[in-house]
């Protein structure tokens, strides 16, 4: 196989020049990355896992009309794109405490909050992702005041969605975290969901017993990651099969 230009390679993905303009090829590592990557990890299979997953949710988003950058799966680990400039804000939407926002506001996890809360971190590794006001956002020109709007409709609307989407498998959808990126048209700007979505990205909680099923296993090293991604990919009915070995068997390594 011809030798693919590389565009950029990110700590659980790589983007690589796709086959026609204005698209690009996103391939999914097994690599993990926490606390800023002070932790690491491979996880034989999370890569896979997540490629599908992440087909599925957008797959889903995009029947319902909210555009994204997705387009199609190519094989076990990489799909078709289209090519955006990516906004430079981490967007969190929360249900549940958890994670940071139960550190940083003493609020015990678990906690359902009063309502789902946005939240906009600066995309920024060298700072750790500090959390920022959209006065900042405005300001630094990361984003227009039009553009904010968007991502807070579309960011209300996805949660809705997922929220329903992972209930009817008795999942809780605690909180996630998206990315949106500008589509270029001719002369016009269209912003749309970028990057994935995931259990690297959100946090999911069995209703029935409140075990994680997210990225957290691997955060506080709780084992069984890609066995609950599996479990995640199961229950949407992506995969048959239960265990993380088994993906393996497929996962083209
Ligand atoms: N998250 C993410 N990437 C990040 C930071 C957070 O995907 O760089 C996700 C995380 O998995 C969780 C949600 O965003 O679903 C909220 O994360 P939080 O702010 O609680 O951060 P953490 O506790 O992971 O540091």
């Amino acid at each position: 196989m011809a030798k693919r230009r590389k565009i950029y390679e990110g700590k659980a993905k790589i983007l690589y020049e796709g086959p026609e303009p204005g698209t690009l090829i996103q391939y999914f590592k097994d690599d993990a990355t926490a606390f800023n990557n002070e932790k690491r990890a491979v996880l034989d299979g999370k890569g896979v896992l997540n490629n599908r997953i992440s087909e599925f949710v957008m797959m889903q988003l995009n029947a319902i009309g909210l555009p994204t950058h997705f387009l199609k799966r190519l094989n076990m680990r990489e799909q078709l794109i289209r090519e955006v400039e990516i906004i430079p804000l981490e967007v969190i939407c929360r249900n549940v405490a958890a994670g940071s926002i139960s550190k940083r506001l003493g609020i015990e996890e678990g906690t359902q909050l009063p309502r789902s809360i946005i939240e906009f971190c600066y995309k920024k590794d060298e700072l750790g992702d500090p959390l920022v006001s959209e006065e900042h956002i405005t300001a630094f020109n990361w984003a227009t005041n039009q553009e904010i709007d968007d991502i807070i409709a579309m960011t209300l609307r996805i949660n809705d969605f997922l929220t329903g989407l992972f209930a009817g498998v008795s999942i809780k959808l605690v909180d996630f975290k998206v990315e949106y990126g500008r589509l270029y048209e001719g002369d016009m700007v269209r912003t749309v969901l970028a990057d994935e979505i995931s259990p690297d990205s959100c946090r999911l909680w069995d209703m029935a017993t409140g075990e994680k099923l997210d990225k957290d296993r691997f955060r506080r090293d709780l084992g069984g990651v890609t066995d609950a991604y599996a479990e995640v990919a199961r229950r949407l009915g992506i995969i048959k099969e239960k265990s993380g070995a088994e993906i393996l068997s497929f996962s083209g390594k």
